[in-house]
């Protein structure tokens, strides 16, 4: 199991993706797409620079 973190590109706090994502989702995403930060709800790009796979294996959210 993998969860992204979205690092804000406006207020520089993270957060999961909102979107259920696998490694194939991640690496479609790169083009271009935005999700919305939940903090200061100002739309983030998704790119490589502000977005980490985590892998959790053993943790349920
Ligand atoms: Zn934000």
């Amino acid at each position: 199991m993998t969860r992204l973190i979205i690092s804000c590109q406006h207020c520089a706090k993270q957060f999961p993706s909102p979107l259920q994502m696998d490694l194939d989702t991640f690496h479609a995403l790169l083009g271009g797409n935005s999700v919305r930060c939940p903090y200061c709800e100002e739309r983030t790009k998704c790119s490589k620079e502000n977005m980490m796979l985590t892998c959790i294996s053993k943790e349920s959210a």
